[in-house]
């Protein structure tokens, strides 16, 4: 990786450095969800697939209400309901009757059972219910440890995934499901785990690796089940999702796809299946921009395109290589109106690295890095991806209260992340470019395209015309061309 800057190191301010500067509060306006919301959307990416929150009602109801809004599609969470009797002396009796509720009016064959807050406190033993309770239904039941005090929605989602992974080889192992997969036809040969990525971006990831003629499954897959079409009548669980029998033979596929390359080992899907089976683990960075996209698409033409004597046999798709070569005349198109452009970016670290990555590419400062939840590794993680230019300021575990400070005191041209941004954008005057999870002020959050040439394409469009808008409005004359 080329630094071009020799004063990088010294100049980026980082979260414990502000700490030393600042007076520090208390959290206010935190920038990340809890860690059930995220362990909630991973189980509707599978099908046939449930959640269970073991807490009160209103974590339910909170994390139900913030994803209907982003997603606008019928979404349950069910919950074990605690009261006061259950809040001090442990809620195994209500999740008995949460299990039987699901089971009797959603019939489902997957349910995940996520801790909250308040069980986690308390100290209920979760996993050992699950044990005890696995014969009140059909359906596999999946403890997910999901403390708030310890993590945030991208921890839930990735220990989500982790649980139902490491609970199917569980069952392949002790032979409850084999018989099943051993006689599955056309089973995958990639497994592939993104991050919390839109239904647009997760139905194009399948879009790429049939193109290469490559069958892969994709965990979780929610590109139906969040972004569906419209029903006569109600259907308890949405259709789609992964499928199970694809994920309990995840452990028989050649090899993994991660997009994020700085998950420890002991939450990643992929790193498990390596280290139980042997199943080979490429640690990629997620596919944002050309660079980004190109390491994903020569990962799938390695795995599809060597023969026995190891020689390369297939090439890049054509629609790839016209896609490709659209993105980059689209580049030179756009470099005047970006180079040199101050953006900030914030939400969790897969999507502000990946982000940051392509900005680079595309001549843009990404002054701001801002991370919302605690993320051990996030500076290398957020400087692997950057060849061209350097942040000001790069930290984690930032609130919205910490990023208007820093914006106001380094400034920057575009604000890019979710829609919680907002009101920064509207006090700083600063235009907000909404990607990610969530979107809550605008419609159409599912279907913005983030990876691939296509994504970064989008991209591209987003962020050049918010520059010229800007500077449209701005001007005294105004002016038809630009
Ligand atoms: S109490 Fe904890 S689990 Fe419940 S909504 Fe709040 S942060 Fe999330």
């Amino acid at each position: 990786m080329a630094i071009r800057s020799p004063f990088r190191e010294e100049k980026i301010m980082t979260m414990d450095k502000l700490k030393e500067t600042k007076s520090y509060v208390p959290t206010t306006n935190p920038c990340k969800v809890c860690a059930p919301l995220g362990a909630s959307l991973a189980v509707k990416g599978v099908e046939k697939g449930m959640g269970i929150l073991h807490g009160s009602q209103g974590c339910s109801t909170y994390i139900r209400r913030y994803m209907i809004s982003h997603f606008k599609e019928p979404l349950d969470i069910a919950s074990s309901s605690f009261d006061e009797a259950s809040a001090v002396f442990g809620g195994k009796d209500n999740l008995k009757a949460a299990i039987l509720n699901v089971d009797r009016n959603y019939s489902p064959k997957l349910i995940t059972l996520s801790t909250t807050c308040l069980s986690e406190t308390i100290g209920d033993d979760v996993k050992a219910y699950c044990r005890e309770f696995s014969g009140l239904t059909e359906a596999e039941l999946i403890p997910v440890p999901t403390p708030s005090f310890a993590g945030a929605h991208l921890d839930g989602y990735y220990a989500a995934v982790h649980g139902i992974v490491k609970h199917k080889k569980r069952l392949e192992s002790a032979g409850e499901t084999s018989e099943k997969t051993g006689k599955k036809k056309n089973r995958q040969k990639i497994n592939i785990f993104p991050s919390i990525y839109s239904p647009a971006d997760i139905r194009h990831l399948k879009e790429i690796v049939s193109a290469f003629d490559l069958r892969a499954m994709v965990l979780p897959d929610y590109s139906a089940t969040l972004d569906g079409e419209i029903w006569g009548e109600y259907i308890p669980i949405s259709p789609g999702g992964t499928l199970l029998d694809d994920i309990a033979a995840a452990h028989l596929a050649e090899a993994s796809i991660s997009f994020s390359p700085y998950l420890p080992e002991e939450r990643s899907a992929a790193a498990f299946l390596e280290t139980s089976d042997g199943v080979t683990h490429h640690k990629l960075r997620p596919p944002f921009g050309i660079r980004g996209t190109d390491v994903f698409m020569s990962t799938l033409l390695s795995a599809k395109a060597v023969d026995e004597e190891g020689a390369v046999r297939f090439d890049l798709p054509q629609e790839f290589q016209e896609q490709r070569a659209r993105l980059i005349d689209a580049y030179v198109d756009c470099h005047k109106y970006l180079f040199g452009k101050r953006a900030a970016v914030f939400g969790d670290a897969d999507f502000v690295a990946g982000m940051a990555a392509f900005l680079d590419e595309i001549g843009v400062q990404p002054v701001i890095c801002a991370c919302g939840s605690p993320f051990g590794d996030f500076e290398p993680y957020l400087l692997d991806g950057l060849e061209n230019t350097a942040p000001e300021f790069i930290g984690d575990d930032i609130d919205f209260k910490n990023l208007e400070e820093i914006l106001s005191s380094i400034g920057a041209d575009i604000l890019i992340g979710n829609s919680k941004g907002y009101p920064i954008s509207r006090k700083l005057n600063i235009p907000l470019i909404r990607a990610g999870f969530p979107i809550h002020d605008r419609v159409g959050g599912p279907r913005i395209l983030h990876i691939g040439y296509s994504g970064a394409m989008n991209l591209l469009d987003k962020i050049v015309n918010t520059l010229l808008e800007r500077r449209q409005v701005d001007s005294t004359v105004g002016y038809s061309y630009l």
